[in-house]
C-alpha cells in the first residue's frame, strides 16, 4: 500500500481523510504548520510540522520519505477573511501550492489530489451545479483555489503530473467514533454556531438574510458529511494510483437545505431550544449552492452514506458536546 503525504492533515477534512486512508491500508505522513489545525487530530501517521510555502522543508521531507502521492489540503479557507486580507490568501494558497508542486516535480512525483471548493463557481442560479458550469469566482478565496487548479494543469503539461481536483460544497458533521471533528478558530460556519446556541455557549444564532428567492426566504446550501468527503479523497487517490487521467469533480450530496431547515433539524436532533435573530445578508453569499455530484459518483464509484441532514447533525452534536462542554467561546 502507498505512503501518502497529507498536507493540512491536522485540519478538519484532512484529519478525517487520514483516518480513512489508514483504514484503507495506506500509510500517511501529515505535514501541517498548525496555524489552523490541531496536533491532537494527528493520529494516523507520523507528523512533520512545516509550512507549505517552505520549499526547502518539503524537499527535505521528500528526500527522507518514499512518498507516492499527495493529498493537498493545506490552505486558508474563509471567504470573509480572504476579502479583508487577500495578500495572505494568495501567499498561502497560491504560493504554497506552487512551492509544493515544484518540490513534487523536482522529486519526480506525479499524483496529486487537490482540495478545491464550490467557491470557484461564484454567483449562481437555481440549477444544480455541474463541473461544466463556467467558474467565475467572486472572492479571493475562490480565485486562489481556481488559480491552483490551473497551476495543476500547467504542471501536468510540463511534468505529466496527474491530479484530481475535488470541489467541495459545505463540509459538516464529524467522525461518528468521536476521534476527530470540527474546531475552527474563529468559527463562522452555520452548523457549529447552531450547535453552540443549542449548548448555551452562544445566546442565539443569526440568520443572515430571510428575503432570498428560496422556499422559506433563507439561503440554501448542500451540506456533505466530512466522512463522505474523506471517503471520496481515498477513492480519488486510488483512482490516480490506478493510472486514471486528471479530473475535476464536485463533491456534494446533491440536496439543498435552507438555513431555517438546518436550525429546525438541529432543534429536533439536540432536543434543545435554539434562539434565532434575523440579521442582514452576509456580503457575497449566493441564494443557493447545490451540487450535481453525478460525475464523482461515476468516476470514483462513490456515493454519500452519511450526508442526510439528521445524520450530519447527530454526528456533529456528539462531537460538539464532547469537545466544547465547559469551554467558553
Ligand atoms: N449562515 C447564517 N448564520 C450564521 C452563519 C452562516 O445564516 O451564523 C448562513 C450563511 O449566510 C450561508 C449558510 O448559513 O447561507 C452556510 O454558511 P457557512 O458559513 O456555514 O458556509 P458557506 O456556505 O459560507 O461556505
Amino acid at each position: 500500500m502507498a505512503k501518502i503525504l497529507v498536507t493540512g492533515g491536522a485540519g478538519f477534512i484532512g484529519s478525517h481523510t487520514a483516518k480513512l486512508l489508514n483504514r484503507a491500508g495506506h500509510r500517511c505522513v501529515v505535514y501541517d504548520n498548525l496555524s489552523r489545525g490541531h496536533l491532537e487530530f494527528v493520529k494516523w501517521g507520523p507528523f512533520r510540522q512545516g509550512d507549505v510555502r517552505d520549499g526547502g522543508a518539503l524537499c527535505r521531507l521528500l528526500d527522507m520519505e518514499k512518498i507516492e502521492a499527495v493529498i493537498h489540503f493545506a490552505a486558508l479557507a474563509y471567504v470573509g477573511e480572504s476579502v479583508i486580507a487577500p495578500g495572505v490568501y494568495y501567499d498561502v494558497n497560491v504560493g504554497g501550492t506552487c512551492a509544493l508542486l515544484q518540490a513534487l516535480a523536482d522529486h519526480g512525483l506525479d499524483k496529486v489530489v487537490f482540495s478545491s471548493t464550490c467557491a470557484v463557481y461564484g454567483e449562481l442560479s437555481d440549477k444544480s451545479i455541474g463541473e461544466l458550469t463556467k467558474p467565475e469566482p467572486i472572492n479571493p478565496y475562490g480565485i486562489t483555489k481556481l488559480a491552483c487548479e490551473r497551476m495543476l494543469s500547467d504542471f501536468e503539461r510540463a511534468y505529466g503530473m496527474r491530479h484530481v481536483c475535488l470541489r467541495y460544497f459545505n463540509a459538516a458533521g464529524a467522525d461518528p467514533d468521536g476521534e476527530v471533528g470540527e474546531d475552527h478558530m474563529p468559527e463562522t460556519h452555520l452548523i457549529p454556531l447552531v450547535l453552540d446556541a443549542a449548548m448555551g455557549r452562544r445566546h442565539a444564532v443569526s440568520i443572515f438574510g430571510d428575503d432570498y428567492k428560496t422556499a422559506d426566504g433563507t439561503a440554501v446550501r448542500d451540506y456533505i458529511h466530512v466522512c463522505d468527503l474523506a471517503a471520496a479523497h481515498v477513492r480519488a487517490l486510488d483512482y490516480l494510483l490506478a493510472g486514471g487521467p486528471s479530473r475535476t469533480l464536485n463533491l456534494g450530496s446533491g440536496r439543498g437545505a435552507s438555513v431555517a431547515e438546518v436550525i429546525d433539524e438541529a432543534r429536533r436532533v439536540t432536543g434543545r431550544p435554539i434562539s434565532v435573530v434575523q440579521a442582514p445578508r452576509r456580503p457575497g453569499d449566493p441564494a443557493r449552492l447545490v451540487a450535481d455530484p453525478g460525475a464523482a459518483g461515476e468516476v470514483l464509484s462513490w456515493s454519500c452514506r452519511r450526508s442526510d441532514l439528521g445524520t450530519i447533525l447527530r454526528d456533529a452534536w456528539r462531537w460538539h458536546e464532547q469537545r466544547f462542554s465547559g469551554r467558553v467561546v
